[in-house]
């Protein structure tokens, strides 16, 4: 087959640019709350979607293995500074290819394996990559993970701290993925300098919000944070590593050449252009926004007798335990995705059921934030949930929900969605 005269995508691969434009159109019409997601701005979608795609740069700015390299130096270097700057770090790794590997990046960087890592567990909010055992980080590492406490659901830092001094791990991580609270940095910290373990915080739900000032920044008490680049930082998919200078070299060493070969140009061009989205008094007033929604869905939904997991919220996050309502996770997210609401079913802390079929549903504010909807919006949202949760199985309700949402959303047109 001959490519001479390269054309468009809609020509090339109907079945794909089909099957995008229905995505987009998904985007649009339904209420995005899963919380990991968001729209990244067109601007960053174009620098992804670039020529740099095309370009091998194994190696880090003015030591690559390949030539051709002084405009994509020029690009990494950008990244590097302006995410300096945002998190106030001394050093940023813009190559890691997503979170995963930049958590695993981390572990390269400090362990060898069969050494002690301690991070929080799965059930309780932790993610995957903090040593649960399914993960490769919990089978090369000797995993122990602490939890949350049974009366509040808040991280109980009496358990870390017993679990600490009796293992003395190499590394502490401070992270979560369906946890709603702030977390408390510099006790983390406390426990870590205690038994010399390095602080890793894995911020990759709340890079946005802590770039915002939103959420605290454990900037200068862990040695060393990951964190996801898509969420609500609102850039490319893609990882990054921030340290300090005493700790540069062993992390890139660890990501190139010690787990990954070329980095991803195109990514590493879009998470520049959100570090400048990122540091704009517009993006303040963002995070901001994400917190004020979040906590005015969980108050209006708390109105309408869904129990929420630590009771409430102080972050993008909300995670709902439907017991009291008499409905399961699953068949309650596949009714709120009828009605235009997307979600994720999730367990709760301590949860009796299964996690393929659990008590709970994650929801985040972060894409609809995005869309600029306000108070009014989030308390329509809450009523549309319990609405939607107290009739799971009325279709025609379902419908005529999905009829208003839409409606909603073609107020509210989305970042980086055609219009
Ligand atoms: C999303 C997430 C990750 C993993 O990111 P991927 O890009 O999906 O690999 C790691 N840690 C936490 C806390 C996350 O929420």
């Amino acid at each position: 087959m001959t490519l001479g005269n390269d054309p468009s995508l809609a020509d090339a691969d109907p079945e794909i640019h089909g099957l995008i434009a229905l995505e987009e159109r998904r985007q649009h019409d339904t209420l995005r709350l899963i919380p990991s997601e968001n729209y990244a701005s067109r601007a960053v979608l174009e620098a992804s979607g670039s020529v740099l795609n095309n370009k091998y740069s194994e190696g880090y700015p003015h030591k690559r293995y390949y030539q051709g390299q002084e405009h994509i130096d020029a690009i990494e270097e950008l990244a590097k500074t302006r995410l300096c700057e945002l998190f106030g770090t001394d050093h940023a790794n813009v190559q890691c290819y997503s979170g995963s590997p930049a958590n695993l990046a981390v572990y390269v960087a400090f362990m060898k394996p069969g050494d002690k890592t301690l991070g929080l567990g799965l059930p309780a909010g932790g993610h995957l990559t903090h040593g649960w055992k399914v993960s490769v980080t919990g089978k090369y590492y000797d995993a122990i993970q602490y939890g949350v406490r049974a009366d509040d659901h808040r991280i109980d830092f009496d358990e870390i701290a017993t679990l600490a001094r009796e293992h003395r791990p190499k590394l502490i991580w401070a992270g979560t993925t369906a946890y709603p609270r702030v977390l408390d940095y510099d006790r983390f910290a406390e426990i870590a300098r205690e038994v010399g373990a390095v602080l890793v915080a894995d911020i990759a739900h709340i890079s946005g919000l802590i770039a915002g000032g939103a959420h605290p920044s454990p900037v200068g008490k862990a040695e060393v944070i990951t964190s996801t680049t898509h969420k609500t930082l609102r850039g490319p998919r893609g990882g990054m590593i921030l340290c300090d200078a005493a700790h540069q070299k062993k992390i890139d060493r660890a990501v190139f050449p010690g787990l990954q070969g070329g980095p991803h140009n195109s990514a590493i061009a879009g998470l520049a252009v959100a570090a400048k989205e990122a540091s704009t008094d517009g993006f303040k007033a963002y995070a901001k926004a994400v917190v004020d929604n979040a906590r005015t869905l969980a108050e209006g939904m708390l109105s309408r007798g869904i129990a929420l997991s630590t009771g409430g919220t102080d972050t993008h996050l909300i995670l709902a335990d439907l017991t009291p309502k008499g409905v399961p996770g699953k068949p309650a997210a596949i009714a709120l995705e009828k009605a235009g609401i997307v979600t994720n079913y999730n367990s709760v802390p301590f949860d009796t059921r299964q996690p393929f079929d659990p008590s709970g549903i994650r929801i985040g504010t972060p894409a609809i934030t995005s869309r600029g909807m306000g108070a009014a919006e989030m308390k329509r949202l809450a009523d549309w949930i319990a609405d939607v949760i107290e009739n799971v199985e009325d279709e025609a309700k379902l419908a005529r929900i999905a009829a208003e949402v839409k409606e909603l959303c073609d107020q509210f047109p989305a970042p980086g969605l055609p219009v």
